[in-house]
């Protein structure tokens, strides 16, 4: 469903949104990077000021609910390396394959992450690129490509191709940086009333973006987490922990943090644990899985989402959260997106999307892949 507003109404830790379970702040994570201290600290913010819980949202963020001293929160979030621009922090949106420079891939482009979040941070028109609007780095595994991010690069074996709404423009680049960076900005002059490029009706029209840029082959969705023990290629160790519905308990988060090791919050709503040497991963393991973190490919968590729903969120009209836990157990393959109301937030882009009506659910699309 496309909605254009006038006013970006995205949620940040600065501009907050004021939901039904009281100010929800969301923390840009470019990259879904984040160290063991930080997220320590966002675990106490959660404790001390909110829900105690960090929700993993589908685009490698962290947001927090139910928050009652905004001002104190926004300041514990800076001091721990969080909010770097205070003018950029709702436009700081970089996915990135969080696997890059650990195992497979055809280049490393965790660089390209720390690049592009600087850049953007240092151009001050883009601060008003607007919250939704975002960028994907692709190391060649064809893991985020199909995300639809607005604008990326794609690596292949013979360079670097610029995507635009998740498709292969045609495009090589070599300056990836800049080229993203330039088709923002170009974004900003020409986007009215739209802040994604994917909401222009018209996406053959992209040569107004990007001279000579084609809307080519789509890349496919990826829907599933990398999930269980991850060998790296220098003999490490990744563990890859799913997060039922998204929500990481506080509690939780601190163990995790505890372990003092890299971590990436995936687009998949889940949880890598890097460059552990065996005998600490197995150990973490032990500790984790009875906490309530998935770390078997087959569980059944890895296929079953859900918004907010009741009591966070005033739209909807049923505990959505309850509801998915509920069906679990239901005998499908099919990823399953459980949603409070027709507007379908954090929905895959493939799957079933299933609308709460009051009294059970309807399917509002049940196509393996949105078109
Ligand atoms: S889909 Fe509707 S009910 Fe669910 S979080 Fe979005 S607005 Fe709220």
């Amino acid at each position: 469903m496309v909605r254009s507003r006038d006013t970006d109404a995205c949620p940040g830790a600065l501009q907050v949104h004021q939901a039904a379970d009281g100010a929800l702040v969301r923390v840009r994570l470019p990259g879904g990077l984040v160290t063991a201290a930080q997220m320590g600290a966002l675990a106490r913010v959660a404790t001390g000021f909110g829900s105690a819980t960090l929700e993993l949202t589908s685009r490698g963020n962290v947001q927090l609910r139910g928050v009652t001293y905004v001002a104190t929160v926004a300041e514990a979030i800076a001091k721990a390396g969080l909010l770097p621009s205070p003018t950029h922090e709702r436009v700081r949106n970089i996915v990135a394959s969080p696997l890059s420079g650990r195992v497979g891939g055809n280049t490393d482009i965790r660089d390209w992450v720390d690049e592009l979040d600087a850049a953007i941070c240092a151009e001050p028109r883009l601060a008003g690129l607007g919250g939704r609007f975002w960028f994907s780095l692709d190391d060649g595994r064809a893991d985020v490509s199909g995300l639809a991010a607005d604008v990326g690069v794609h690596v292949f074996d013979d360079g670097y191709a610029l995507t635009l709404a998740g498709r292969d423009t045609g495009i090589r680049v070599s300056d990836v940086t800049a080229t993203l960076v330039r088709v923002a900005l170009r974004f900003i002059e020409i986007r009215g009333k739209h802040w994604r490029i994917t909401e222009f009706a018209d996406l053959g029209d992209l040569g107004a973006l990007l001279p000579g840029a084609q809307p080519g082959a789509a890349f496919s969705p990826v829907t599933t987490p990398p999930v269980g023990w991850i060998p790296q290629d220098d003999g490490r160790v990744t563990l890859g922990a799913a997060v039922p519905l998204g929500v990481l308990p506080a509690r939780v988060a601190d163990c995790v943090a505890a372990i003092e090791a890299p971590l990436v919050i995936t687009p998949w709503r889940s949880l890598l644990i890097c460059d552990l040497d065996e005998a600490v991963a197995d150990a973490a393991l032990r500790v984790l899985a009875p906490l309530g973190l998935v770390f078997d490919e087959t569980s059944p968590w890895l296929r079953v989402s859900a918004c907010t729903g009741s009591p966070g969120c005033a739209h909807s009209v049923a505990d959505v959260r309850a509801d998915a836990a509920d069906a679990l157990d239901a005998d499908t393959a099919v990823h399953r997106h459980f949603v409070g109301c027709e507007r379908a937030c954090g929905s895959p882009l493939s799957g079933e999307v299933l609308v709460a009506t009051g009294d059970g659910y309807r399917a509002l699309r049940n196509n393996d892949v949105l078109g």
